[in-house]
């Protein structure tokens, strides 16, 4: 913990304090595991989310991920089929019994959500829309905060202790790339943020390579870079066709680029002692 009044108070680390593991249905995330997310970026077609889904399981993922809202920055843009999807969502998260991620982007979803999402996602743009992290908070969904692309790591945990403070440390942090002045890739994935999140906050910190560098070639050596960094997961997208998605195909991998990261994720997590499989066992409870 730094040597400074921290501006936090719920999700602040304090000495002697263990890391958290957040239960996400029968899985748990946080110390002592390393958790894959992986599926679509957007629920588009139940064929689509079949293969994305399938692609996940293969590769290990315990977790899969597959919004009916996108947020955006062109209005123009494909903004996910909304209720239209929440079917095929059902359909996936039961063939497979795994926990589903999904962004909302107002408190509104979440009713909408309710029976098929397990983890309510505020994403970047939402970071400090603060009526809705509290909304979040009282869905009685765990809640993962995506790190806004202009905010201080400070922000991002005070965003945090907006869902502490209603109620819920239920939460997940997931890092996913900062505006830079550098045009190479799409934000500038800030792997520091790890560490630093990790000795301030007792809480699960994620990294998403996919939206961190929005190219499918840079999605494998983050996610492993993030792995070495001590990241307590990665979220990864995942599309049979990349080239004809609706949202953000360019940083999709492909299946077969799954499974092989998957396999490698695996490994590394091991190496550096965590369980892949989410489930906590005694030793890592008491971790
Ligand atoms: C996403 O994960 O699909 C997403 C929109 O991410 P972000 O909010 O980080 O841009
Ligand atoms: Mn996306």
């Amino acid at each position: 913990m730094d040597e400074r009044e921290s501006p936090y108070k719920l999700v602040a680390a304090s000495d002697g304090q263990s890391r958290s593991l957040v239960r996400v249905g029968d899985r748990f995330v946080g110390a002592g595991t390393f958790t894959l997310v992986a599926g679509a970026c957007a629920v588009e077609t139940p064929e689509q989310l079949a293969a994305a889904c399938e692609a996940a399981v293969v590769a290990g993922a315990t977790m899969l991920r597959g919004d009916l809202f996108k947020h955006r920055t062109s209005p123009y843009a494909f903004q996910g089929l909304g209720a239209d999807g929440v079917e095929m969502v059902a359909e996936q998260r039961r063939r497979f019994g795994l926990p589903w991620v999904a962004e909302v982007l107002d408190p509104r979803h979440l009713e909408l959500v309710a029976d098929v999402v397990d983890v309510v996602r505020v994403g970047a743009r939402n970071m400090q829309h603060f009526e809705l992290l509290k909304e979040c908070a009282r869905s009685g969904k765990p809640v993962m905060i995506k790190r806004g692309f202009s905010a201080t790591i400070d922000e991002w945990l005070l965003a945090a202790e907006y869902v502490a403070a209603s109620g819920s440390l239920d939460i997940i942090l997931c890092e996913r790339g900062i505006r830079t002045f550098e045009p190479s890739t799409r934000n500038t994935l800030d792997l520091s943020a790890v560490p630093v999140v990790q000795r301030r906050s007792h809480l699960p910190v994620l990294v998403d390579p996919s939206h961190g560098t929005g190219s499918r070639a840079l999605v494998e050596p983050m996610a492993l870079a993030a792995a070495a960094a001590g990241a307590d997961g990665v979220m990864v997208d995942v599309h049979p066709h990349p080239a004809s998605a609706r949202c953000d195909g360019p940083q999709a991998l492909l299946p077969g680029e799954l499974a092989a990261l998957g396999a490698r994720l695996r490994e590394l997590a091991v190496w550096t002692g965590r369980t892949v499989d989410g489930r906590a066992t005694p030793a890592v409870k008491e971790a």
